[in-house]
């Protein structure tokens, strides 16, 4: 993997630990020679991230819509800024960019960003491995909610499993390397067709 895509959140959330997850999430890529995709911010965890790749001597590529780079919320000394016209395109460019994505703490945003990799994922729009880092078990009720979707069959075991996790950014990255999510034909499976 040469590049990966972070999704986290654009405030630091309340325990150390989240701040301190995205500063070694950060060290880790640039030591690992990993180009860091991000959404542009200079702002709360993202802000944290991008700093602290850029301060190791990592790269980064930040992908902002203009709306909010105007507003002067993107980070000032990033080397590589690209300005989109919509949140659909930044999305779109992020994850073209990226060899594998990793969802940090956050909220709203970080869920639906994650949430829709995940989903084109499953349609088979892409192959690129899905990692969550569950700093503190922030994470628990949401992966208990896909065990919830896989149980009551609106999810498959198979896509349940393209889910990685892990609270250790090195251990993530080495499984998201040895991992892709698998070809699965959602339609033949929400059809019955399947065993998974
Ligand atoms: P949230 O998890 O709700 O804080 O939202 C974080 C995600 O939404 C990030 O991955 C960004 O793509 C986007 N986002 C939210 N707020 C901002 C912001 N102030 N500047 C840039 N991107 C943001």
């Amino acid at each position: 993997m040469n590049s990966i895509c972070v999704f986290c959140g654009s405030s630091p959330g309340v325990l150390p630990a989240y701040a301190e997850a995205a500063s070694k999430l950060g060290r880790t890529l640039a030591d690992m020679e990993i180009d860091l995709v991000y959404g542009g911010a200079g702002v709360g965890l993202m802000g944290i991230l991008a700093e602290t790749v850029l301060a190791a001597g990592g790269h980064v590529t930040g992908v902002i819509p203009r709306a909010l780079a105007e507003r002067e919320i993107a980070l000032p000394r990033l080397d590589d800024l690209r300005v989109v016209e919509s949140m659909h395109e930044r999305k779109a460019l992020m994850a073209e960019l990226s060899d594998g994505f990793i969802a940090l703490p956050g909220g709203i945003g970080t869920i639906e960003e994650f949430v829709e990799v995940l989903t084109w994922a499953q349609l088979g729009i892409h192959r690129k491995p899905c990692g969550l880092l569950n700093i503190c078990g922030y994470y628990d009720q949401f992966l208990g909610f896909f065990d919830h979707m896989a149980g009551q069959g609106f999810l498959s075991r198979e896509s349940r499993e393209t889910v990685l996790v892990d609270d250790d950014p090195e251990l993530l990255l080495m499984r998201m390397n040895l991992s892709r999510p698998p070809a699965v034909d959602k339609a033949a499976w929400a059809l019955g067709m399947s065993g998974t």
